[in-house]
Formats: C-alpha cells, structure tokens, sequence
C-alpha cells in the first residue's frame, strides 16, 4: 500500500487501525497455542510429537484428572496419561495408535479410562491422527481431540446394567427364582427346533405339587409359597447342569431334559419325588409331588407338554406320590 500522499492524521488513523487488528491476532495465536477457548467445554486438542513424545494440550484433560494445570511442568510427555490407562484398555489404545502410525487406518480412535488423581476412573474418546510423516514414511507428529465423557459412559454402563437386571427379571418367577413359564417353554422350543435336525431324544417332565390345595387351607398361603419355593429348589438342585426347569403354573413345574430318553429322565425324576418326600418340611408336614414323563416324538411343542399332562394325570389316578412314563 502506498502511504505517500497520506495527510498526518490519515497515517495516525491507519497505525490504529493496524495496531487494534494486530492485538486482536496476537489473542487469538495465543489462545490456539494454549488451546483453551470458551467454547471447549468437556473438549481438549492435543498434539504430540513422536521424535520426543512431548505432548501439548489445553487444560480439559488434565482438570479432568483432577490437577491444575499450572502445577503441572511445562513439558509433559506421553507416559504422563498412559502410565495412568487402565489395564483393561492400554492394549486397545496402543492398537489402535499403531495401526494410525503404521498407515493401516485412517484415524487413531478409541474409548478409554484413565485414573485421576483422587483414584477414580475418567472416560475420554479419543480421536486423532498422525499428521506429519518423514521422507520414509516414520511417523512424526500426530494431533486429536479428546472428550470427557465420563458422565455419558457412567449412565449408559448403568442403564446397560438395569436393561440386564430386567431381562433377568423377565425370565425368572419372582416367588421361586426358577425361569418363569415363558422362560421354560423358549428353552424347549428353541432345543425342538434343534432335536428336528439333529434327531437327539429330549424328554420333558410335568410335576405337580399332590394336594396342595389343602396345605394352603390348612397353613396358609405364606406356609403354601415357603412350600413352593423348597419344592422349586429341590427341582432345580437335582437336575444335571444341561436341564432346565420353570414354574409352569402356580404348584406345577416343568423340567426339559435335552439329549435324554425318557428311561433317563425317569431316573431323575423318581430322585426329585423322593428328596421331596423325605424333606423335613416345617411342622412335620409331609409334601409329595407327582410327575408325568415324555420324550419329543416330532410333534408340535403343546401336543409333547399335553402327553407329559396326561401321565401326570395318570399318576395321580393311581395313587400320586409317583412318576408315569
Ligand atoms: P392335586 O393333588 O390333584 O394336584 O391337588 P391340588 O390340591 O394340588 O390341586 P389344585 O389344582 O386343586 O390346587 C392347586 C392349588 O395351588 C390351588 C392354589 O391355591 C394353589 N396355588 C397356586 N399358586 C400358588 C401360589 O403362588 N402360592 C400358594 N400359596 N398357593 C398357590
Ligand atoms: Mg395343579
Ligand atoms: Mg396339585
């Protein structure tokens, strides 16, 4: 620009204007050198450089960890945040970061906890790439962003952990902790579908607590569920680790014993009948069960339980206190 025909006070007002434009540069280079805006929030910038592996950033990562940044040296190199990964991750981070310094992927991404000062563990995300490489190819300089996401992390893990409180729920009797009827019958199914490629027997067993009706009258309801849940778990602790057992209806229980003829089944069955008889209920109180056994012959699934109901039936028109196959 020429100045030379410029009055004296032109100039002066030119220099102030280049003065104010000046300053207002020199705020914003120092702000990006120190890489703390307004705007960062829970973001953090970080550059490193890999021939030293010294590590420039603004405050957020640091803060997060619980220091202050001005306690910290001038310097901080890189072992500063990955002496302080959590073992479950450092793997998954140096993966991730070498497949980026190596050229296999694009960007270095990845989540993972740091331990802050105070012991407790901070989640980041963690994107960035190499951004300088030599004349070979080596690595040099990367930069990234990283967010606290702490707070994000902690209510989905805590959500993901009531989502697996409630599918449990889902499938379980509340009185007996057993699989609740749809639980059961699933697992049938599902092992039907099975046995119709691979043609395994599997057996099934209807058992029905014998005259429960008159413990409730004669004891009460509460005496009636403490009952249930003995015979629940005399059930269930004397079936092999492959079978199952559910809470069919309120006093009967169905047993599905996968890979199983019915003589095999039978056996079990005949254990469960007499551990329950012989078990020491409150009171003196004698409790029997009766049972109806099955194997699958390629029917559908409510054909199968209903011939399993009708030897069950069968055992109690002749007596109860028994098995029928
Ligand atoms: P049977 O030998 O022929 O099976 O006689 P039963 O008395 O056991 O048969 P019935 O079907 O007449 O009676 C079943 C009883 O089970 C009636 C019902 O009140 C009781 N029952 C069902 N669910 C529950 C429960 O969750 N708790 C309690 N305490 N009783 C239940
Ligand atoms: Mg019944
Ligand atoms: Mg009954």
């Amino acid at each position: 620009m020429d100045y030379s025909n410029c009055s004296r006070a032109q100039l002066l007002e030119r220099i102030d204007e280049l003065e104010m434009l000046n300053k207002e540069l020199l705020t914003q280079k120092e702000q990006e050198v120190r890489l703390d805006f307004a705007w960062s929030g829970n973001l953090g910038h970080w550059y490193l450089n890999l021939k030293t592996g010294k590590i420039v950033f603004n405050p957020l990562k640091v803060t997060a960890l619980g220091y202050r940044s001005d306690e910290l040296p001038e310097q901080i190199s890189y072992s500063f945040f990955t002496d302080k990964l959590h073992p479950n991750d450092y793997a998954v981070v140096m993966a991730a970061m070498r497949q980026n310094m190596e050229g296999k992927a694009d960007v270095y991404e990845c989540e993972y906890r740091i331990q802050a000062r105070d012991g407790s563990w901070k989640w980041f995300y963690d994107r960035g790439k190499v951004t300088q490489r030599d004349a070979a190819g080596k690595a040099e300089f990367a930069a990234g962003i990283v967010f606290d996401i702490t707070e994000k992390k902690e209510r989905a893990l805590q959500l993901e952990h009531e989502n697996k409180l409630l599918e449990a729920e889902n499938v379980t009797d509340a009185l007996t902790r057993i699989k609740n009827r749809r639980a059961v019958l699933a697992q049938l199914e599902s092992w039907i579908h099975e046995v119709r490629h691979n043609s395994q027997p599997i057996s099934i067993a209807m058992f029905d607590i014998d005259r429960f009706k008159t413990v409730n009258d004669s004891k009460g309801h509460v005496f009636g569920d403490q009952v249930l849940q003995v015979t629940a778990n005399i059930i269930a602790g004397n079936i092999r680790v492959q079978d199952v057992v559910g809470r069919y209806g309120g006093e009967e229980f169905l047993v599905v014993f996968p890979n199983t003829d019915q003589a095999s089944a039978g056996l079990v069955c005949e254990r469960i009948r007499a551990r329950i008889e012989a078990y020491p209920f409150a009171e003196g109180l004698k409790i029997t069960i009766s049972g109806g056994i099955a194997e699958y012959r390629g029917e559908a699934v409510t054909a199968f339980i209903d011939r399993a109901d009708q030897k069950l039936y069968q055992a109690k028109e002749s007596g109860r206190n028994r098995i029928a196959m």
